[in-house]
């Protein structure tokens, strides 16, 4: 086993602002203190970016933007830099998968093995598609041509959660950059030190200044200056419902500009009676709700589960549950890590009252505690049973290790509690059937919908929601859509000069 403990502590952490190229603490000073989950110790503190380093940001991305550097860069330049981008990400993939552990809690095997890998291909895919994307031309009359070409918006604000800061990032700087744009990113205050990283990568990989900055600091300073920026034309964010509708209003009460919202779930996992590898489901339906702890905005939080199966299912998923190595962060053999924050712990333990309001059969709900970390955000991989779709556990997002279970009888009322939901991100069905498969999913009302598996994913597919769980999407080509705007060129060919001989 790799020393992982040990190798955090001799880590030289980047704590300051990166903006227009260069590291610097916030005018005024501020910083905030990020801690551990694993042990909920300090591990630094950040400066923290007030409006007016925002605004410096902005300003020096917006100059960036118009000094054509970037924007108007040969498309093979911008290619080559996102590329060594990339190749820098795989080359520090350990200290940027430590940060990532360290600070978030995720296990440094997941760290490792998914998390950067996956951001890497992320930056590298849109890399690679920059000169592999022809505009159009529209079909006008004889004595016009008419070009549709995409341009980049300008300056892009990104805000990020923490449960997968180098992910989600990826999946926004990637296209945004790639297309030109100059993109300005808030961590998430939970998880500032792989952005601060990647700024340094994105430096040596020769971005120019002003490109990229990051600015962490508190949602309601730093991110709430991001959204009314009036030289900001976009804001891409990720996170909770109530946070995203606030960047609607900044944007309404600002300069109106773009908002695309990517804001969490609910998914059912919906198990019809002849559902054909039980014992694949149950692993699948364990993992994609006990994965990162729960701490995914696409688990799949609620199962709903036709009666005939239920116990022979439940009893799979209870005993792949307890089968999971719960343990430190940093250690190579963990499958589940901690809770982002104390916080969060908290908000995640409170539900274990609620489901026994609500008259749910509890398994687990408690925080447990890891050798040598007491100060540690653990809880163990939970399940209520029994569960009212109707009732809080049924309709709010947890967002941890708690799987709520919905018994019905048959597809039809399968479907129905599966779509009784504010939210719509993810779903999936199993059945051994093809044609109620592709029956359900239509009828499921999800950005995603999965048959006979769980989770599974790349760049190449978009990736949102439906209703309350947002709009806009990441992922695939379809991102370019997001960071790029329509522009005609009409051109007037008058009479052709042939007629005239
Ligand atoms: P959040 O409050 O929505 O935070 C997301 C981002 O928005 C962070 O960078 C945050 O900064 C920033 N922010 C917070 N308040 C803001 C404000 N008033 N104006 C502008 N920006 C603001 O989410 P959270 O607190 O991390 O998690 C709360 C809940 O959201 C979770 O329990 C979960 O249900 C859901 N969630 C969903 C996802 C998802 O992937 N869809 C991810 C994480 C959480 P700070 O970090 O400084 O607050
Ligand atoms: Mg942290």
């Amino acid at each position: 086993m790799s020393n992982w403990a040990a190798r955090a502590a001799e880590l030289t952490l980047e704590t300051r602002l990166f903006i227009d190229g260069e590291f610097r603490v916030a005018l005024d000073g501020a910083t905030f203190d990020s801690f551990s989950p694993r042990d909920g110790k300090l591990i630094a503190a950040i400066s923290a970016a007030g409006a007016a380093d925002v605004d410096l940001a902005v300003r020096a991305a917006a100059r960036a933007f118009e000094s054509g550097v970037w924007s108007r860069a040969d498309r093979r330049e911008r290619q080559r830099v996102l590329f060594r981008l990339s190749e820098l990400m795989l080359e520090n993939l350990d200290e940027l998968a430590l940060l990532e552990s360290l600070d978030s809690g995720h296990p440094i095997g997941d760290s490792r093995r998914v998390d950067v890998p996956n951001a890497a291909r992320t930056v590298r895919w849109y890399a690679e598609a920059i000169d592999k994307i022809y505009d159009e031309v529209a079909p006008t009359p004889q004595n016009a041509l008419a070009l549709v070409t995409r341009e980049a918006l300008g300056v892009v604000g990104a805000v990020v959660p923490w449960n997968y800061p180098l992910i989600i990032t990826a999946w926004k700087i990637a296209p945004a950059l790639a297309a030109g744009n100059s993109v300005v990113l808030k961590p998430a205050e939970l998880t500032s030190l792989s952005a601060l990283k990647l700024a340094q990568l994105a430096v040596e990989a020769g971005m120019p200044a002003g490109v990229f900055s990051v600015v962490p600091g508190l949602g309601a300073v730093a991110g709430q200056a991001l959204g009314r920026h009036p030289l900001v034309d976009k804001i891409t964010f990720t996170g909770s419902p109530a946070v995203g509708r606030r960047f609607l209003s900044y944007a309404g009460e600002s300069n109106g500009k773009q908002v695309a919202l990517e804001l969490g779930g609910k998914s059912p996992q919906v198990v019809l009676a002849d559902v054909e590898d039980i014992a694949a489901c149950a692993s699948a339906i364990a993992w994609g709700i006990f994965y990162n702890a729960g701490q995914t905005c696409h688990g799949g939080s609620r199962l709903i589960i036709d009666e005939r199966v239920h116990d022979a299912v439940l009893t799979e998923v209870l005993a792949v549950g307890r089968s999971l190595v719960l343990g430190d962060p940093l250690d190579d053999d963990t499958q589940i890590g901690a809770i982002a924050s104390q916080i969060q712990l908290d908000r995640v333990l409170a539900y274990t009252a609620i489901a026994r309001d609500e008259s749910a059969v509890v398994h687990g709900g408690n925080r447990v505690t890891v050798d040598g970390l007491s100060g540690g955000y653990f809880v163990e991989p939970t399940v209520f049973d029994r569960v009212d779709n109707a009732g809080r556990i049924g309709q709010e997002e947890i967002f941890g290790p708690v799987l709520s279970v919905s018994t019905v009888r048959g597809a039809a009322e399968a479907v129905r509690v599966a779509n009784d939901s504010a939210y719509g991100l993810a779903a999936s069905v199993w059945t051994a059937n093809i044609t109620t498969a592709h029956a359900i999913a239509r009828e499921l009302r999800a950005g995603t919908v999965w048959v006979n598996t769980f989770d599974v994913a790349d760049v190449i597919t978009p990736f949102g929601g439906f209703k309350a769980s947002g709009s806009g999407r990441d992922r695939s080509l379809h991102a370019f859509d997001a960071y790029t705007a329509l522009k005609t060129t009409w051109i007037n060919l008058g009479n052709s000069p042939l007629n005239n001989d």
